[in-house]
């Protein structure tokens, strides 16, 4: 089975979030599935540094703007295609925004081209190697279901949803711009509310959906969650299924195997981070700091944390509202604030963390609650989404059972997340209870093993191999 990963980001080259860890997972997870994924990824400035003068494998001299090559690479032990097209990735800035912050006006072209180059390989433009299916993620690559039902392709294309906020909305004055037939402007297809939606366009014209854990899969078909397609999601719900992600459990490989050596991070983080001994639980965030993250409901419920001893550490960056309510709150000893992106700090807070708080909204999966079970960092999470799926909650029979990894917040607000607050510290205080915790987070099953058999049975079910 050969299948063509499409995505806009993947560790170690380019990420701005969980879509790029995943990416850049699957293609080892399912190696061991008999399944042979190859990766396309627009050619930024960080690809082609690591893809260099890699081979050319196909040319698309009309490539929305301006001429384009395909350039073979590697992806750990797999192969990946760059999309070397200077005239739309060649830019200083985030992968999706100008250096000012904005997003870059030419977006929709920028990622219809990796959506055209993707359904061109489905249809055979690299010699030697056609994949049986696309694997599309996000509304980056939303358009190529649509350009391989233009084509009159059959070749099968699986979407998934990483998080259906994002859109990729653009004005219907582009649809000649965008390659798109006029035949598709409609409810059915990928008109939005007068727009263009590239992500409705995937989920109206993919073989088959999915999203990222079982629970935002069955939260998407409602309105609270659907972002203006939950009505899309309930017509299609026969095609739409959920898988958790997974993490690599080497590369996620906590740096001690025991409680005493946990207590040697901790001890090691306190000084680096300058925050004294406390009698209370030392709780991490490293996230992006924005409302989804429920980062206000965090900054209520501080002075009830810090009232019971504990402390918390933050790592992050997004809106400046929060970023600077932070700032101010890190003014007392026991907070401390790190504002920007440090993939190696965000290792040391989860190895010296006693708890991770993710109080999100909605969370497509989460990941940095799967990190916190692996380095028994106990979460502590909202029960939306994947974080619902992937943590058991300390209730009073789930511990006698010797089941549960964490605490949840319900509802979503500042006193639930202060009654879980006080929950989290009445068991840190418990050493026989957090130790049971530490253990069964610890043990708890986070790696892709079932969640790559289930991406091999959908890309089976849908190619009839
Ligand atoms: P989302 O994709 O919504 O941002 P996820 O939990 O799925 O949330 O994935 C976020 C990823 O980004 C995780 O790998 C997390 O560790 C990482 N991350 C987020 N913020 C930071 C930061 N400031 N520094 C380092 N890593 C970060």
């Amino acid at each position: 089975m050969k299948v063509l990963s499409v995505t806009s980001e993947c560790v170690p080259l380019v990420k701005t979030g969980g879509l790029a860890d995943v990416a850049g997972a699957l293609p080892a997870a399912l190696a061991g599935q008999g399944v042979e994924m190859r990766t396309l990824l627009p050619g930024y400035p960080a690809v082609m540094a690591a893809v260099g003068k890699g081979k050319i494998v196909a040319k698309f001299p009309d490539l929305f703007g301006g001429s384009a090559r395909l350039r073979e690479g590697a992806l750990g032990d797999s192969v990946l295609y760059a999309l070397d097209a200077p005239h739309l990735y060649d830019r200083e800035g985030a992968i999706y925004a100008g250096p000012g912050g904005a997003d870059w006006p030419d977006n929709p072209e920028r990622f219809a081209a990796l959506s055209w180059v993707a359904a061109e390989i489905a249809q055979g433009a690299v010699k030697g190697w056609s994949p049986d299916a696309l694997h599309c993620h996000d509304w980056q690559a939303g358009l190529a279901p649509v350009y391989l039902r233009q084509a009159g392709s059959d070749v099968p294309s699986l979407l998934t949803i990483h998080n259906i906020a994002f859109q990729g909305l653009a004005p219907a004055t582009r649809l000649a711009d965008l390659r798109l037939d006029q035949a598709g402007m409609n409810v059915e297809g990928f008109e939005y509310w007068g727009q263009i939606s590239a992500l409705k366009a995937g989920l109206t014209h993919a073989t088959k959906i999915s999203t990222v854990s079982p629970t935002y899969a069955a939260e998407l078909m409602r309105a609270e969650y659907g972002f203006g397609l939950d009505g899309v999601l309930r017509w299609r719900r026969g095609d739409l299924s959920g898988i958790l992600n997974g993490i690599d459990l080497e590369a996620w490989a906590p740096p001690y195997r025991n409680a005493k050596g946990k207590a040697k991070a901790k001890a090691a983080l306190r000084e680096r981070l300058g925050l004294p001994e406390a009698d209370g639980p030392l709780c991490i965030i490293v996230s992006r700091l924005t409302e989804q993250k429920g980062i206000d409901l965090v900054l209520d419920a501080l002075p009830h944390l810090l009232g019971l001893g504990g402390q918390l550490a933050v790592l992050g960056s997004g809106d400046r509202r929060f970023e600077d309510a932070l700032r101010r709150a890190a003014d007392d000893p026991n907070v401390s604030v790190t504002i920007g992106y440090d993939e190696a700090l965000s290792r040391e807070l989860m190895a010296g963390g006693d708890a991770i708080l993710v109080p999100s909204r909605f969370e497509p999966c989460g990941l940095t609650q799967l990190y916190g079970l692996r380095f028994a960092t106990i979460p502590l999470v909202t029960t939306t989404g994947g974080l619902a799926d992937t943590v058991i909650d300390a209730s009073p029979l789930a511990m006698r059972a010797g089941v549960a990894t964490g605490v949840q917040v319900h509802p979503v607000d500042a006193e639930a997340l202060r009654v879980a607050l006080s929950r989290l510290d009445a068991l840190y205080r418990n050493e026989t209870a957090w130790a049971q915790l530490q253990k069964n987070a610890f043990n708890a099953d986070v790696g892709w093993g079932a969640s790559a058999a289930s991406y091999a049975a959908l890309y089976r079910e849908m190619t009839g191999r």
